[in-house]
């Protein structure tokens, strides 16, 4: 049964006048200060030994005097007050779980500087901010003009303020937004996520490897190099900083902008989409130094490696399939996250298992004689698994060689 709604966020430019500009400016520097006190404030308790007791409703209580203390933070919605501190207990729990689960590097909580905090959240459509008449009104601030680009459906449950490279956006997130089924196709396909193309379709098909990144890397590399060689605090520096950050945003989107449009095309085409379940943080970990015995290390690959790790991370696969599974979602198509293991080295042919290196493009069965390109006979597998996992009876080897429709 397909669903029928689901969750979406909207994200709209808003035009705010210079006085509003600055009102919003202003709450975001006081919600990064808040966050930080409320860091330290835990840093102090985890040294006492309160450990994981201190909780964000401790810190919560505290909020009324802190109020009543300071009327900038009086002047505050309260909810957006609540999130700051909500988002801090998110962080640290997300900490503790990696303490948890033995992870070498935990990574503490860290202090928030300017060009790391961007956003604040009403947690409650309604109340402190609402949508009248097309335009943004939130408490204090005023009637904030809106960008529209798009209409809004479902209902609004929470809305995000953010300061982006080029302005404020808000950001509206809605649940119960109804799903526009895309017709059945009767297709179904495996696709098998790599370096040497984006993604390769148990169809043969491949979708090139966007390298926006890598392109736009060298200019990203220019604007970092300017920052560095101007004098801190000086204007120069801050408008290098600012030009810096829009080149960042433009990476961003382009990448957003392409997972959009492939995952479109797929689940237009097909209605069942298998891939593989990869953890990408798996799969661009570092390799670990090899000590060589003598108090040096031997050579481990880490050079190649880091260009592999680059590449794996330009394709963004893990942004990718939450944007394939939201809009199959959305489209009432399904997707299938497969068990990896043996995908590329097992024949899609006959089910023969031929070891191969990562370096091996080719498979070529020496059971069936079946030859075809690497990534295809995995998307081949992955499609088969895919079919397996919802009972479709497995085929006799031979067949296997064509993929088939539902
Ligand atoms: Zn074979």
């Amino acid at each position: 049964m397909p669903e029928t709604s689901v969750r979406k966020t909207y994200q709209e430019k808003l035009k705010p006048t210079p006085a509003q500009e600055r009102a919003l400016e202003a709450v975001l520097w006081r919600c990064r200060t808040l966050y930080n006190v409320a860091l330290e404030q835990r840093i102090t308790w985890w040294r006492r030994g309160h450990g994981v007791s201190a909780t964000r409703f401790q810190q919560e209580a505290e909020l009324k005097a802190i109020r009543e203390a300071f009327p900038e933070y009086a002047a505050i919605h309260s909810h957006v007050l609540q999130d700051v501190l909500a988002r801090l207990d998110k962080t640290y729990q997300a900490f503790f779980r990696r303490l948890a689960s033995g992870e070498r590097k935990a990574g503490f909580p860290r202090y928030q500087g300017r060009n790391r905090y961007h956003s604040f959240t009403y947690k409650e459509y309604g109340n402190g901010a609402r949508l009248d008449n097309g335009a943004l009104v939130l408490a204090k601030i005023g009637r904030v003009a809106v960008r529209w680009s798009r209409p809004v459906e479902g209902t609004i449950k929470t809305v995000t303020l953010s300061h982006e490279a080029d302005g404020w956006y808000v950001s509206l997130s809605c649940a119960e937004v109804p799903v526009h089924l895309l017709p059945p196709t009767g297709q179904e396909t495996g696709i098998d996520v790599g370096l040497v193309h984006f993604l390769t379709r148990a169809d043969g098909g491949t979708v090139a490897n966007p390298r926006h990144y890598r392109k736009a890397e060298r200019e990203l590399k220019k604007a970092q190099q300017r920052v560095s060689r101007r004098k801190k605090g000086s204007k120069r520096r801050k408008k290098a900083v600012k030009l810096l950050a829009k080149q960042h945003q433009h990476v961003r989107r382009q990448r957003t902008d392409f997972h959009h449009k492939t995952a479109l095309a797929l689940v237009r085409q097909y209605d069942t989409i298998s891939y593989e379940a990869i953890q990408p943080a798996n799969l661009s970990r570092r390799p670990e130094p090899r000590p060589d015995g003598n108090g040096g290390y031997e050579h481990n690959g880490a050079s190649r490696k880091a260009g592999l790790n680059k590449s794996i991370q330009d394709a963004g696969w893990g942004s990718f399939l939450s944007i394939l599974a939201y809009k199959a979602a959305c489209a009432g198509k399904r997707v299938e996250a497969i068990n990896p293991a043996y995908t590329s080295q097992d024949c899609s042919g006959c089910g023969a298992r031929i070891q191969k290196s990562l370096s091996v493009r080719t498979h070529i069965c020496t059971n069936c004689g079946l030859v075809m390109d690497r990534d295809e006979n995995a998307a081949r597998n992955i499609q088969w698994r895919g079919q397996r996992l919802r009972g479709v009876p497995a085929m006799a080897g031979a067949l296997n060689r064509e993929p088939m429709g539902l």
